[in-house]
């Protein structure tokens, strides 16, 4: 799994739903990732605080993207270094080519990066004759098992222990080893990646920020392999989307403190590391020749329009972490490069409504993803208009159509309306019974599958403001 398209989401939800190992997996995951933030933002009693700055900080980039940019490539530039900017996913992955083959390179060495997803960049180098390996251990395992990250910060979150155990078991060289326990499995790991380390000729990373008035490339992550990818090889290559850019270190700072909370509940990830260009005489090491891809790919449309908000994102995962849909069906299930309540907006802007139309429908508009997104993007409320949207589009489902247009004429009609709703309370109730409750609502087939409803009340809203009050008077 980990193949499938957008338009696929009901049937690889109702695949990831039936799987044992992926519920034990996002079990654990979810209760880890959602326990920490939330002692990570005890901890810190200015955290609100810090996430509303962090949104400041996001929409000035936002508002002044343009010269944000432009002082981010003259200090890239003066540091020695080139900036390659790339309107489409396509142009990004023939600019790496392109480095890649005046290198002379054989070997990449990759650190995490979701724009590298975004832009299917491996099987393009693969298809140049490159041998590109993941250096994150996540990304790392899911590569191994030709899969696609389930998560944008924990690449492999829907494995178990043992499903990596027998994954390296199967695809690792040499004789046996004992990967019984975790410890035993990063070791393994570390010796088949230190050998890519020492043979890449590139070095290709992404950037969590990329600050303008130094022409600096940040990265975090907490294995320190991004460090060796921009360090060991001869070239370095960072690809970033433009919407990454923040004004100075001060604006870094700021997002950085609520990046990791947010993310994995740490203060600060292991690392932190800050590239500014290529080695230079007095560095004791870094690479001959720095690059930074700058891609645009539909980012500035979404800046122009009304899901601008969106563009605040800073790749934390909380939202994933804190969704009931993510924490059921898992990343794979979205059939997109970005899973999750972000995802959900993401993908249909960026692979179109028709491709992508199922995904804003699975939220709940439970409104958790909002609470806990540090930068305060009103994900709900974007999802509810993207559903605008399709529905504009003509592009989703035609029962649903149907129901819609039929739900808008008795909605039109108040009289049929208030009558049919009574009518309907009134037969669910029957239907519950004694137990309270119904469970089997047969003429919606998916929706009503798995779930109790409980019975309406007494009275409808309208039979309850109709009905004269002692304080209150007759209101009819
Ligand atoms: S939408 Fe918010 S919570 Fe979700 S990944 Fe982006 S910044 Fe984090």
């Amino acid at each position: 799994m980990g193949k499938g398209s957008p338009r696929d989401f009901k049937r690889q939800a109702g695949v990831a739903l039936k799987d044992p190992a992926l519920r034990i997996a996002l079990g654990r995951a979810r209760s880890g990732f959602v326990e920490k933030r939330t002692q990570a933002r005890r901890q810190l009693p200015e955290f609100d605080r810090l996430c509303a700055a962090a949104t400041r900080v996001r929409d000035h980039s936002i508002d002044h993207l343009d010269t944000l940019l432009v002082r981010f490539e003259q200090e890239v530039l003066a540091a020695g270094g080139q900036v390659h900017w790339a309107a489409t996913a396509a142009e990004a992955r023939q600019i790496i080519s392109g480095i890649c083959s005046d290198a002379g390179a054989r070997v990449v060495a990759k650190g995490k990066s979701m724009v590298g997803e975004e832009i299917a960049l491996n099987p393009a180098l693969e298809a140049d004759g490159l041998t590109v390996v993941e250096t994150d251990l996540g990304e790392y395992i899911v590569q191994l098992a030709k899969e696609r990250p389930s998560h944008i910060i924990a690449p492999a979150v829907h494995k178990t222990r043992e499903q990596v155990a027998a994954l390296f078991a199967r695809r690792h060289e040499g004789p046996r080893r004992d990967l019984s326990g975790i410890p035993e499995l990063v070791d393994e790991a570390r010796r088949v990646l230190r050998r890519a380390f020492l043979s890449a000729d590139v070095g290709i990373t992404g950037a969590n920020l990329l600050i303008a008035d130094t022409g600096t490339s940040v990265l975090v992550t907490n294995e320190g392999n991004g460090d060796l990818c921009a360090t060991l090889p001869d070239t370095h290559v960072v690809i970033a989307g433009i919407d990454k850019v923040v004004a100075n270190a001060t604006d870094a700072a700021t997002v950085l403190r609520v990046l990791a909370r947010s993310a994995t509940g740490q203060p600060i990830t292991a690392y932190t590391s800050f590239f500014s260009g290529p080695k230079r005489a007095e560095d004791l090491d870094g690479p001959k020749h720095f690059h930074v891809v700058l891609l645009d790919n539909g980012r500035a449309d979404i800046r122009q329009g009304r899901y601008r908000d969106m563009l605040r994102c800073i790749r934390c995962g909380a939202c994933l972490n804190h969704c009931p849909v993510y924490t059921a069906v898992g990343g794979h299930a979205y059939g997109a490069v970005y899973p999750g309540p972000m995802g959900a907006v993401l993908t249909p802007l960026q692979w179109g409504l028709r491709e992508s139309r199922d995904l804003p429908n699975a939220c709940t508009l439970n409104g958790r993803c909002a609470d806990v997104c540090p930068v305060h993007i009103p994900l709900p409320a974007l999802l509810r208009q993207l559903r605008e949207d399709i529905h504009d589009a003509k592009v989703e489902g035609r029962m649903q159509r149907w129901l819609l247009g039929r739900w808008v004429r008795l909605a039109l009609q108040p009289d049929r309306y208030r009558r049919v709703t009574a009518q309907v309370a009134g037969l669910l109730r029957r239907l519950a019974g004694a137990r309270g409750r119904v469970s089997r609502l047969l003429p919606i087939p998916g929706w009503g599958r798995g779930r109790d409803m409980p019975a309406p009340a007494g009275k409808t809203f309208f039979q309850q403001y109709r009905t004269p009050s002692k304080s209150s008077g007759d209101r009819s």
